[in-house]
């Protein structure tokens, strides 16, 4: 059996976005810009699938979502955009980023420290969350902007974006969600929030790759990362992915469907996985269920290496993932564990099962099985487990 339990790295294509992306990619071929009918051709859908997106996040017309490759250009814009419009005129010198955000954000923000911004990393708390208290707490006025998840990709953790967001306006500095975890998982709406800048990408709720977005507040500015022609209203160059922009407007109507009657199978299916994991001794999930999006869990088990686990999940066809870098030499904790404190024994545990509106009940009490005969060979093997007997309360 082959079971598919990585849905946070990407998902599969839903087949109904691979349907109505093919006619784009065979037939409707020409270049949206050219001033033939092989290039008009594709306006209507095109119209029609960027309503969606805005539907899909509630948008209003007179905000801009501007189409990118990936999240990790929309991430990478923002805050090179913020250096250019904000910090390199000297008006401001300061970001406020978590510690557990995307490499995304946390390579961009290091770049920018090359440059002499100054950066602050929020850390978790043992929640694995963001408080909007630290979020105040560090805010100064030469502080640009605020650059906070809406829901973290290792465990699943959602942050208190509303209560940030108003913070943010309360002190006039700009506000960026990576919503990229968020999207087909839990409502997003960006009116119901202040957000200035958003971020997300398609693959991540059964689209295809290549495409992202960033929305952008009306009145906001953004100095372009590609310039070129007059795409995406000159803010953003490169012929359009005219199929990827119809595949993301279609997943995006998929996934608000899905948020009122997939998504709460998928729950009830990750909470049917934990249940039963929970019940090996010395085992731990980070961030409590109603605090989590519907379809992760990051769980440890004490005296189980997580690329081991890895290892055995893969022979027997379970994709999952550690969350943490595997380095020729070393082998990395997992940046989350670690951030909320966990002991080295644990942090280096973890493995991240992500659902999707695609995994059936059999996939899971296959994994059940599995994991339950990983765990035990594992441990069987394992000098740490032995003479570590701790319990998971005595690692936080
Ligand atoms: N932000 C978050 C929270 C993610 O989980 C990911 C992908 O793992 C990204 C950004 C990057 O997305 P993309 O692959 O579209 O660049």
């Amino acid at each position: 059996m082959r079971v598919y339990l990585d849905n946070n790295a990407t998902t599969l294509v839903d087949p109904q976005v691979t349907a109505c992306m093919e006619p784009f990619q065979t037939q409707v071929y020409g270049n949206p810009n050219s001033l033939h009918a092989f290039g008009s051709e594709s306006h209507i859908d095109l119209n029609n699938a960027m309503e969606k997106i805005y539907a899909g996040i509630h948008a209003p017309k007179s905000d801009s979502i501007i189409i990118t490759s990936c999240a990790t250009e929309s991430n990478n814009w923002v805050l090179k955009s913020i250096y250019f419009d904000y910090i390199m005129s000297g008006r401001k010198d300061h970001i406020i980023i978590s510690e557990v955000e995307h490499p995304s954000i946390i390579a961009g923000a290091r770049f920018l420290e090359k440059l002499g911004v100054k950066v602050t990393y929020l850390p978790i708390n043992s929640e694995g969350i963001v408080t909007a208290q630290s979020v105040r707490d560090n805010i100064t006025p030469k502080t640009a902007l605020v650059s906070v998840m809406w829901a973290n990709n290792e465990t699943g953790a959602i942050f208190p974006v509303e209560e940030i967001g108003e913070i943010c306006k309360e002190h006039d500095v700009l506000f960026h969600t990576d919503a990229v975890q968020a999207i087909g998982k839990i409502p997003v709406d960006v009116q119901s929030l202040n957000v200035d800048y958003l971020t997300f990408s398609a693959h991540k709720f059964h689209g295809p790759k290549g495409v992202g977005a960033l929305y952008m507040k009306k009145g906001k500015e953004l100095t372009p990362l590609l310039h070129g022609g007059e795409h995406m209203a000159g803010l953003r160059s490169g012929t359009l992915n005219v199929a990827g922009i119809i595949g993301m407007g279609k997943a995006m109507e998929l996934a608000i469907d899905c948020l009122d009657f997939e998504m709460p199978d998928v729950e009830e299916l990750r909470d049917k996985l934990e249940d039963a994991l929970l019940k090996i001794k010395d085992t731990f999930v980070v961030t409590p269920r109603e605090k989590r999006t519907r379809n992760t869990m990051l769980i440890s088990f004490r005296g189980v290496e997580g690329e081991s686990m890895l290892w055995d999940l893969n022979k027997a066809g379970i994709g999952a993932s550690t969350g943490s870098a595997c380095a020729s030499v070393d082998l990395e904790a997992n940046p989350v564990m670690e951030a909320i404190g966990a002991d080295d024994d644990l942090a280096h545990t973890a493995i991240r099962f992500s659902l999707s509106r695609f995994t059936t009940e059999e996939e899971i009490d296959y994994t059940i099985g599995v994991v339950h005969e990983a765990v035990e060979r594992l441990r069987g093997i394992s000098s740490s487990y032995a003479y570590t007997p701790k319990n998971h309360e005595s690692a936080l």
